[in-house]
Formats: structure tokens, C-alpha cells, sequence
């Protein structure tokens, strides 16, 4: 995919160019591996930072009809750009009871307290209110304990004013298959959703749907993998990139041998060196790990389709990266170096920097600018 870099706004520090095409593809090709269960969209934290307002329009009209958001600010931007679907806030009522049920937003009830005030809303209006419940089959984050959930079933009254229409569960461990965990998770999810007979259910993310179609149930919750991204250490999703991020190359410069680079003065260069400075830093969310001072690999950018090595600390604005070995034409104050994309994947990012994908996707800064394209315009 390339973008016009002149569409792109003066004042930013770069781009990140989204491919909506590929967004609604890879959504689509998701679906069609669980069928017969059907594919939601998890949408939380803005898209995964790559726009709420492009994607979710983008997901609506490829088909999807069952979005989760996770906090109460993403309610009325979602009920908004969707406003026929199912959606249900992963973070349970979360302090927002009135909300939610205004907006016709399920919450994802996790505790006896959560499920007693959600009724109570309930009976405040005068009719039964929705609501998915989370059961805990071993992540031990967010979900009612098994013990609870058993409690729960055997008490019909404690659900009387709530219409259960999803039972969920979130899988740990899911990005390795051979995990036996994985399995353990799916037994007790089988045996605790049994409990609440003809409740749809979910148990998979992105990485759990690449697990098979028994992980699959009724519905699957991809977020990461609408972007390409790979969530699954072994099994690969059916799944393009679908952004490519891109900052500007401030300077070029000559360093000799012997010199530093950066604060600190932790990078020496041991030859003649060519040193280009790129407009993004830790700010923008490039880790600071992703520099390599004390020798182990480090992260790379690509600068006309070759990599360059960051060398020298990553600052709050900058990069510094090695182009010695580039062809000087290539390389100029005002050209674009990839960040991410053009072979460099949101998984290599991320294991160079000590993190995950998900993190490096996550994080990237508010100064560059969200270039939305459709199929690599
Ligand atoms: C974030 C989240 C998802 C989506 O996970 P991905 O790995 O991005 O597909 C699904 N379910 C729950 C409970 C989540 O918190």
C-alpha cells in the first residue's frame, strides 16, 4: 500500500495510513473462517488507536453487527456510528448504568454486584435490561468465579430483571495452541455456559478463533487481527496488513569514526557513518527499546524499500537511524522512513522492543496523522 505523502498535513510527524479496504477484508475473511458462529468487532481503546469513526462504519457495512467497547466514553461514538448493532462494554457497568441503558449498550457483567445493579436499572425503567455475562474460566482478570457462576444458575431470581444474551469468556493463552490451558478453558467453559441453556456464547479473540471451530461457539471477538496483526504465535489468520506508518526524515548527516550518537553517548560509530534523524520518538510511540545500544538487535526503519538499524537512544522526538549503507539519493530531509509496514510487521516491532504488537498498534501517538485510504489509493 502507498499513500500520497503530499495529501499528508504539513505539521505532522508523520502518517499512519489505514487501509479500510483491508479492514473490511480482513473482517470478512474472519467471518468466513468461523462460520457457522458469526464475528463481532471489538472497537475499544479508539479502534485500537486506528480511528473509531473510519472503522466502525467501515465494519458496519461489511456485515458485522456485534461490536464491544470497553469503557463508558466509547458508548455514544459507537451507538452513533452504529446504531442498529449489538453492543456490549467489556468493562461491566462500569459507573454507567444510566448510560448504557440510554444508549442501548449491554454491559459485560462480571460480579453479583454488578449483575444486582444492573437489575436495579432494570426495575428503576420498569422492564428487563440485556446484559452479557462474563464467566472466569481461568485468565483470573475480569469474569464471575466458578463458584459464583455455579451460585448464580441455581438462583433463577437473581437474574429475573436481566435478559442474558451473551455468555463470554476470555481465553489466556490462546497465542500458543499447544498450550494445554487452552483446552482446560474450553471444558470449563462448556460445562459453566451449560448452566444458562440457549445463551448464545463467545469465548474467542483473534487468537482463539485460529484454535478451531470448537473454540468458536456462537460468536468470536477479533479486535488486533482486523489490522493485519497476528495474534497467534504458530497459526496464521487469514489476514493482511492494513496500516502503514510513516515519519519524515528531518536531517542526514555524516558522523567518524569514534563519535556518538544520541543521548547518553551509548552508540559509537566504528566507521564512517551516515546518520539520518526521523520525526518521531517515544512520544509518537516508538519504544524506547527499540534502540540497541548495548548490542542486542534493535529495530529497524525502512527507507526506499531497505532496512535501516535505529542506532542511539530513541528520544521523546526523534530516531536516529544508520543509511551508510544506503544510496545517498534515497535518503533526504523530507523523505519518508516506514516505521511499520513495507515487510516490517507490528509483530517484529514488537519483539524487538521487548513488547507485543498489540502495544506498539495501541500506542502510536496522537501527532501522526490517520490517513485513510481504500485499497492502497
Ligand atoms: C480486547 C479483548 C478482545 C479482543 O482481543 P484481540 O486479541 O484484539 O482479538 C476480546 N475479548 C476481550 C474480553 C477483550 O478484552
Amino acid at each position: 500500500m502507498s499513500v500520497r505523502i503530499a495529501d499528508t498535513t504539513a505539521g505532522a510527524v508523520g502518517t499512519i495510513a489505514i487501509d479500510l479496504a483491508a479492514v473490511a477484508s480482513n473482517w470478512r475473511a474472519l467471518a468466513a473462517k468461523v462460520r457457522p458462529a458469526s464475528c463481532g468487532a471489538v472497537i475499544k481503546a479508539d479502534a485500537y488507536g486506528v480511528g473509531a469513526e473510519r472503522v466502525i462504519p467501515t465494519l458496519v457495512e461489511a456485515g458485522c453487527g456485534t461490536f464491544f467497547i470497553a469503557t463508558p466514553d466509547e458508548a455514544e461514538e459507537t451507538r452513533r456510528l452504529a446504531p442498529a448493532a449489538a453492543i456490549y462494554a467489556l468493562d461491566g457497568v462500569a459507573g454507567a448504568a444510566d448510560l448504557y441503558a440510554r444508549t442501548q449498550i449491554w454491559p459485560v457483567l462480571s460480579t453479583p454486584d454488578e449483575i444486582e445493579s444492573w437489575s436495579r436499572s432494570a426495575s428503576a425503567l420498569g422492564r428487563r435490561l440485556p446484559a452479557a455475562l462474563h464467566i472466569d474460566t481461568g485468565l483470573n482478570r475480569l469474569g464471575l468465579p466458578v463458584r459464583e457462576t455455579r451460585r448464580l444458575a441455581g438462583d433463577p431470581s437473581a437474574l429475573a430483571a436481566i435478559d442474558l444474551a451473551l455468555l463470554i469468556s476470555h481465553l489466556a493463552c490462546a497465542d500458543n495452541p499447544r498450550d494445554p490451558k487452552n483446552r482446560d478453558q474450553l471444558v470449563a467453559f462448556e460445562t459453566l455456559s451449560a448452566l444458562f441453556p440457549g445463551v448464545p456464547r463467545s469465548l474467542a479473540a483473534s487468537d482463539g478463533l485460529m484454535l478451531g471451530p470448537d473454540y468458536c461457539f456462537d460468536l468470536v471477538r477479533p479486535g488486533y487481527a482486523l489490522y493485519g496483526g497476528q495474534a497467534s504465535e504458530t497459526s496464521p489468520a487469514p489476514v493482511r496488513p492494513a496500516l502503514v506508518v510513516r515519519a519524515r526524515i528531518l536531517a542526514v548527516a555524516d558522523v567518524t569514526p569514534g563519535e556518538t550518537v544520541g543521548y547518553a553517548a551509548t552508540w559509537r560509530a566504528k566507521r564512517p557513518t551516515r546518520i539520518a534523524t526521523i520525526a518521531a520518538g517515544y512520544a509518537d510511540g516508538v519504544p524506547r527499546h527499540a534502540s540497541a545500544p548495548d548490542g542486542r538487535p534493535g529495530g529497524h526503519v525502512v527507507i526506499a524499500g531497505a532496512l535501516a538499524p535505529i542506532v542511539g537512544r530513541v528520544s521523546m522526538d526523534l530516531i536516529t537511524v544508520d543509511v551508510t549503507d544506503l544510496p545517498a539519493d534515497l535518503v533526504r530531509p523530507g523523505q519518508f522512513a516506514t516505521l511499520i509496514g513495507d515487510g516490517l510487521t507490528l509483530e517484529d516491532v514488537g519483539r524487538v522492543s521487548g513488547t507485543i504488537g498489540y502495544e506498539i498498534l495501541t500506542r502510536l501517538g496522537r501527532r501522526f496523522e490517520r490517513v485513510y485510504v481504500q485499497d492502497g489509493v
